[in-house]
């Protein structure tokens, strides 16, 4: 590969992997999966036989013993290949990093194999209707009974639910200090329910907004401490921020592949459009873009892995990396002329799906937030500074 980003052997052979299993299912396999309603489950374990779904967790619990920026690079690989997977981001990213960090060695023991062979799957329920941005005023609560917890409450937009047989769960546990906790709580739990959000949104990941009517769960669903869910789930936040961006990325390569192809071969007048400054210029300009985002996004998951502070960067190349991945998947668009619109040539269809990195898994706006106070030192707009601007 060209770029800014130079592969480790380790990282070249990753990706090698992961390029020969995307290949065989391709963006059709991908999009009539979307458009029928159906899932990838065939993918999914042909990715977790092959170890790239764990790359990152733990040799202990069957993970690769690696880190983020090795998973970044099957994410990113996967989108190159027309697979924007949400799961990806979600299940082995946040899931599989917040429970390797906090959970009790008996949890581990029990989900991170699943999710490193990809035969077991989580879902991330932060977002409330009420709370949005605000992470703070999550309202949903989890009350002490007997030998475990009683959850009351609900959460929207959560990403791939169906697919999933939990969800790590964020609520309030009505403690003394009114702190947040994290569970895992069953999909199939008696009081749980899922409904279905209709979006624009091409992907095989749905979206459901999930009603959870005195849902019953043991002790041993509380993940690490009551009360510390605030800074435990932090060890997902610039996880799933870097591999939103290494989606991102993979889209961008993607978009400019495709569209690069069709320039040098589509021909209206003596030359091939991309002759014209007018198509090539754009498309390097949006190389660039991406080639930065992809910059970004290494060092963040080399800070993060690295042990340090990874939260500005981790910011930064989310930011950037879908800025770069929309401005590239319409230059490819406008590249193609009507032929960016027909699904046949599977632009049009990403639209929605890399559009959502803007406002997902934080929006651009609480970005800038933090980027503001943190990096700038200007002062917060709001009180509290405490929403999803805040990061390990
Ligand atoms: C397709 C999709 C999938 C998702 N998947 C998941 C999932 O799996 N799990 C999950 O927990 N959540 C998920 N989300 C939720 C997502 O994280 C939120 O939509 C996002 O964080 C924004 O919250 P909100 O929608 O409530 O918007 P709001 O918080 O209501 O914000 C509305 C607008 O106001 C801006 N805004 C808010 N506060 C400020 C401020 N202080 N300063 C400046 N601007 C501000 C926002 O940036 C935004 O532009 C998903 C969302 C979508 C659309």
């Amino acid at each position: 590969m060209t770029g800014l980003v130079a592969d480790t052997s380790e990282h070249r052979l990753i990706r090698q992997s992961t390029a020969a299993i995307a290949a065989r299912y391709g963006h059709a396999y991908y999009s009539g999966r979307a458009r029928e309603g159906g899932h990838i489950a065939e993918l999914w374990a042909d990715l977790g036989q092959a170890g790239l779904l764990g790359v990152h967790l733990p040799e202990q619990y069957g993970g690769g013993g690696a880190g983020l920026a090795e998973l970044t690079v099957v994410t990113e690989e996967l989108a190159a290949h027309g697979l924007p997977l949400l799961i990806a981001v979600i299940s082995p990213a946040i899931c599989g990093s917040i429970l390797a960090a906090h959970a009790s060695p008996e949890m581990k023991a029990s989900w991170l194999p699943g999710l490193a062979d990809g035969t077991r799957r989580m879902a991330f329920a932060l977002t409330e209707p009420d709370a949005g941005s605000n992470s703070h005023n999550v309202s949903t609560t989890a009350r002490r009974d007997g030998l475990g917890w009683v959850i009351t409450g609900g959460k929207y937009y959560i990403s791939a639910a169906d697919e999933c047989e939990a969800l790590l769960l964020v609520a309030r546990d009505g403690g003394p200090e009114g702190g947040l906790s994290l569970f895992v709580v069953p999909t199939d739990a008696p009081g749980l329910t899922l409904k279905p959000i209709p979006t624009a949104l091409v992907s095989p990941d749905r979206q459901f907004t999930v009603f959870l009517d005195d849902v019953e769960v043991g002790e041993d669903a509380l993940i690490g401490a009551a009360g510390q869910g605030f800074r435990q789930v932090f060890a997902g936040l610039n996880p799933e921020r870097i591999l939103a961006a290494a989606l991102c990325n993979g889209v961008g390569r993607y978009a400019i592949a495709k569209a690069a192809e069709y320039a040098r071969q589509r021909k209206v007048w003596s030359e091939p459009i991309g002759a014209h400054q007018g198509i090539a210029h754009p498309l390097a300009q949006a190389h660039v873009g991406v080639e930065l985002a992809r910059l970004a996004t290494a060092r963040a998951a080399e800070l993060f892995d690295s042990g340090q502070d990874a939260a500005e960067a981790a910011n930064i190349a989310k930011l950037a990396a879908a800025d770069a991945a929309l401005a590239a998947l319409d230059q490819a668009i406008q590249t193609h002329g009507g032929n960016g619109l027909a699904l046949e040539y599977g632009l049009a269809d990403l639209w929605f799906v890399t559009r959502l990195m803007r406002t997902a898994p934080v929006s651009r706006e609480m970005v800038l937030n933090y980027l503001a106070t943190h990096s700038l030192g200007l002062p917060p707009s709001y009180e509290g500074s405490h929403g999803r601007d805040i990061s390990t």
